[in-house]
């Protein structure tokens, strides 16, 4: 059975009613949801950000390395949020896969430049005023 309630918007709550219950959990005890908000927000300020190391934008993979292995012992130690340091790892992972992508372009960037160097000396030494 669904729960009879409304949410604050006015929609019905589609909540599962409790068992020989009219409401969900949240609206069979008035003030619970509130509490459990309550304590979530208490949850999160034991994350301290001012507690964490200070990091420049990482622009290599070993930047990239030292700031996860940073995030690591900064979440065991319940000065980073998981859920951000899900996220760096997600950044992290993307970054690295546009650094080498970088990287990538910068050697054919430069295998190009060589390949067209030699062409011009090739055309140099057939030209026969460059061979008297
Ligand atoms: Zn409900």
């Amino acid at each position: 059975m669904q729960c009879e309630k409304k949410k604050r918007d006015g929609k019905p709550c589609r909540a599962q009613a409790r068992a020989g219950n009219k409401h969900c959990a949240l609206h069979a005890e008035p003030g619970r949801a509130k509490e459990l908000g309550r304590r979530g927000g208490h949850r999160r300020t034991v994350y301290r950000p001012e507690a964490l190391k200070e990091f420049e934008a990482p622009k290599t993979a070993a930047d990239v390395r030292d700031l996860l292995a940073e995030s690591i012992i900064e979440v065991r130690a319940g000065k980073l949020d998981p859920k951000v340091a899900n996220a760096l790892g997600y950044l992290g992972t993307s970054l690295l896969r546009a650094l080498e992508t970088a990287d990538f372009e910068r050697q054919l960037d430069l295998l190009e430049r060589r390949s067209i160097r030699e062409e011009d000396m090739v055309f140099q030494s057939n030209d026969p005023a460059s061979n008297p």
